[in-house]
Parts: structure tokens; C-alpha cells; sequence
């Protein structure tokens, strides 16, 4: 059972609500709020100083009952066993509601790779992925990068994998570079999806898309494709900010001078297009969408009251708490959940796991156009569930990840 204050505590509080709601057979319950497999190992590894330090690695398959575990790999130093077992709850429900036939995993390493060279990063993944391989496979378990780690950090999941099996075996990982069996459109693929997510929530509240007024809190991967792809859609971005600073124009910012400005001076802060703001102000910003784009507990029960958009998007996991998600219900404003709105990079990873097994590549619109209609279904079924329950749109994700998964789990029985 998780300790109080715990990650995981958490998520099975929200749990708790759709499972009650849908009057969850309690041995369902049973299975559905524990993790199938925890994964604890030590990575030794020579440091470029000549010492060998002993890095603590997890690798969690939180439910595999749809499919294979899917989920990244994070370097931090603050993992714990805790924090990867709620992530990879959180992925055995995002991957549900995608409707994709995954089932939900991830994976840490206790480390600061600010502070390790190239050579002792590689030399920590394969020693990490050496240590798990008799659980990772295309048919078991498939990482993807996450925090602090990127493609070339999947390409020596993929490499070491390979090396073990005796062949090369691309469907192992996803988000790899392109060049060796990546997809195309999966770098994007979050904030596309953040900007579909976006146009349907527009839509279900009956707001106009083109001109709708959105802020962005993060310029990163998220937040930049979808500041770039939301303005490309004729909305007018007009506050970003990052962790240094922060820029507002009322007429629109420049997202293409932007993306350029980020690229050289590493912040959009001192963005010459427009007047310098702060998270705070961007929070309080009378605009019709606000998207959190950067980091988890942004938005808070002290903040939560001065919010005046009509829709919250969750780009990032985890921004809401708890407590404010309470306010912003009762205040009326539309919040479209984490588990579905930043889905659209598991569900082109899972294109990307296809393309892999099919040896058979498609090209970007192709994808586009299939995660463009992934979504919409995804959106679709959360709305319709949540009128059908009369209850917000996170529970109603909930509700429906749970009952997909549930069902499988009651077909498929008990193997004993
Ligand atoms: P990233 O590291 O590329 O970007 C993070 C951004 O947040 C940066 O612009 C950074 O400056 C900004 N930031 C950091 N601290 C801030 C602060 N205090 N105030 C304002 N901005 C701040 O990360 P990312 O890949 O864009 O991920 C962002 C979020 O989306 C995370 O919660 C991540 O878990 C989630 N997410 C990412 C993906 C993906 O495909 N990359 C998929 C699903 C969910």
C-alpha cells in the first residue's frame, strides 16, 4: 500500500473515484491498484576519474494485460521506486485511452547527467539495460526516452539490446533517431496532439478555434510544437514562458522568430516581440486557453482561483493538483486531463513499434493523419463518458481506461 504523500498515493486516490463511480468488481480493483512487476538493480560503472560508482536502477511493468509495457526511462536524481510505479500507472491508463494495445511501464536511474560525461552516460544506459533485458523485448516491454534522456540514449537501449540477442531488434525501443527505425512526426507528436486536443475542447465548449487567445507555460519539446502548431492553426498565442523568464503580446507572438531566438540563446527570455511577464502573471492571464507545458504541481489550490481561462490544457504530466483541479472544476473552467492530452507521444511511439515489426515505413503525413484520428477518438470517448457519468473529464478518463482494461482482465481470467 502506498505511504501517505506518496506519488502513487495519489494516483490511486484518482483511482479510487472512477472505480467507485463504475462499482469496480473488487477483485479487479484488487489487481488493477498494484504493480505487476518491480525491478530494482545496481549499475557499476567506471567514472572518467577511474572510480566506480554504483547507480540504483528501477524498471516498473505497472499492467500488461493489453499488451506489452511501454513507458520511458528517466534520469534524475530525485527517481524513486514510488515516483516510477505511479508513472507507470499513469502510462497503463494513458495508453488505454489512446486505445493502443499497450500495456504501462517506465523506468529510472537515480543520477545527475548534468554532471556525466558522454561516455559515462552510454556506459550507464547499457550497463542499466544489460541489467534489465531479460524483461525488456518488442513483446514485453518497450522504454522510450523521458526526462533527460533523448534519441541517442535510445539508440543504446536499442544497440545493447541487439548485441544480447544476436540481431538487430529496432521494435525494442521507440523514439529512436529516424535514421535507424525512428518514425517521422514522433518528435512533434506531443504537441500535436496538444493542439488537437486543444481544437476539440474548443469545439465541445463552442468557442471559436481561429483567433481563440492561448498561453503556454514551457517552451520545450511540448510547448514549442505546440505554440508552433496552434498558431498554424490560426489561434493567437499570447504568453509563453520558460524557466528563466517570460514573453506577452496581445496582437500574437511570432512563435517561427521565437523558435529561432530559443535556439541560440537557450531561454525565450528577452524575446525582443513582446513585454516581459512571469509565471504568475501568465497564470492570472485573462485568455480563453492555458496550456502547462513545463513541469508537475504548476497549477495549485494558491493559484487555482485566479485563473480566468475557459480551458486548461494538461501538456505536462501531473501540473494540476488534486486541490485546484477541485476549484477549477467548481469554477467552471474545462480541464482536458494529462493521461489524454499529452497522449500523442505514446501513440506514435506505438506507430513507431508497428512501422518496426513491419519493417515498413510511412511518411509524416501518414502519420499525422492516423494520430490526427487517434485523438479525436481518444477526446470523443472521454466527452462521452464523462456526459454519460455527469463528471469531469479527468474521471471519465479514468472510467474509461479502467473499464477497458477491467474487461480484458475479467476475459482473459486468472492463470494460477
Ligand atoms: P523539456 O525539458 O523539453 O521542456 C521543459 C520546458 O519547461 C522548458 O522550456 C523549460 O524552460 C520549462 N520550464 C522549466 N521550469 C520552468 C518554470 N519554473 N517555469 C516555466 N517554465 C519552466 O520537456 P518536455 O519534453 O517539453 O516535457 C514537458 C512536460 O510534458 C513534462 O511534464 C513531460 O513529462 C510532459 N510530457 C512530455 C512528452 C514528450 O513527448 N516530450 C510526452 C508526454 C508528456
Amino acid at each position: 500500500m502506498a505511504e501517505h504523500g506518496s506519488i502513487f498515493g495519489a494516483m490511486l486516490q484518482e483511482f479510487d473515484v472512477a472505480a467507485r463511480i463504475l462499482n469496480l468488481d473488487p477483485g479487479i480493483w484488487r489487481i488493477l491498484t498494484h504493480p505487476k512487476r518491480q525491478i530494482v538493480v545496481s549499475c557499476p560503472v567506471q567514472m572518467d576519474n577511474g572510480e566506480i560508482e554504483v547507480f540504483t536502477g528501477y524498471r516498473v511493468q505497472y499492467n500488461v494485460t493489453l499488451g506489452p509495457a511501454k513507458g520511458g526511462i528517466r534520469y534524475h536524481p530525485d527517481v524513486s521506486l514510488d515516483e516510477v510505479t505511479a508513472l507507470a500507472a499513469w502510462m497503463t491508463w494513458k495508453c488505454a485511452i489512446a486505445h493502443i494495445p499497450f500495456g504501462g511501464g517506465k523506468g529510472g536511474v537515480v543520477c545527475d547527467p548534468t554532471r556525466m560525461s558522454r561516455r559515462e552516460l552510454e556506459a550507464l544506459t547499457r550497463r542499466y539495460v544489460a541489467e534489465i533485458i531479460d524483461a525488456i523485448g518488442p513483446e514485453k516491454d518497450v522504454p522510450a526516452p523521458d526526462v533527460n534522456t533523448d534519441a541517442q540514449v535510445m539508440a543504446w537501449v536499442m544497440d545493447t539490446y541487439s548485441m544480447h540477442v544476436g540481431h538487430t531488434s529496432t521494435a525494442v525501443v521507440t523514439g529512436k533517431p529516424v535514421e535507424m527505425g525512428g518514425s517521422l512526426g514522433r518528435r512533434e507528436a506531443t504537441g500535436r496532439g496538444v493542439m488537437i486536443v486543444t481544437r476539440e475542447a474548443a469545439r465541445h465548449l463552442g468557442l471559436a478555434f481561429e483567433g481563440a487567445t492561448v498561453a503556454i507555460q514551457g517552451f520545450g519539446n511540448v510547448g514549442s510544437v505546440s505554440a508552433d502548431l496552434l498558431a498554424r492553426a490560426g489561434t493567437r498565442v499570447v504568453a509563453i514562458t520558460d524557466w528563466k523568464g517570460g514573453v506577452y503580446n496581445a496582437k500574437g507572438l511570432d512563435i517561427t522568430a521565437m523558435l529561432d531566438y530559443a535556439r541560440q540563446h537557450k531561454t525565450i527570455d528577452g524575446f525582443p516581440g513582446g513585454d516581459s511577464i512571469s509565471n504568475e502573471d501568465l497564470f492570472a492571464m485573462d485568455v480563453d486557453v492555458l496550456i502547462p507545458a513545463a513541469l508537475e504541481n504548476q497549477v495549485t489550490a494558491d493559484n487555482a482561483g485566479s485563473i480566468r481561462a475557459k480551458i486548461l490544457i494538461e501538456a505536462a504530466n501531473g501540473p494540476t493538483t488534486p486541490d485546484a483541479h477541485k476549484i477549477l472544476h467548481e469554477r467552471g473552467v474545462l480541464v482536458v486531463p494529462d493521461i489524454l492530452a499529452n497522449s500523442g507521444g505514446v501513440t506514435v511511439s506505438y506507430f513507431e513499434w508497428v512501422q518496426d515489426r513491419y519493417g515498413y515505413f510511412w511518411e509524416e503525413r501518414e502519420v499525422n493523419e492516423r494520430l490526427e484520428r487517434k485523438m479525436c477518438e481518444a477526446f470523443d470517448d472521454v466527452v462521452q463518458t464523462s456526459m454519460k457519468y455527469k463528471v469531469d473529464l479527468r474521471t471519465a478518463a479514468y472510467i474509461v481506461a479502467i473499464s477497458r482494461v477491467g474487461t480484458v482482465t475479467k476475459m482473459r481470467g486468472m492463470y494460477a
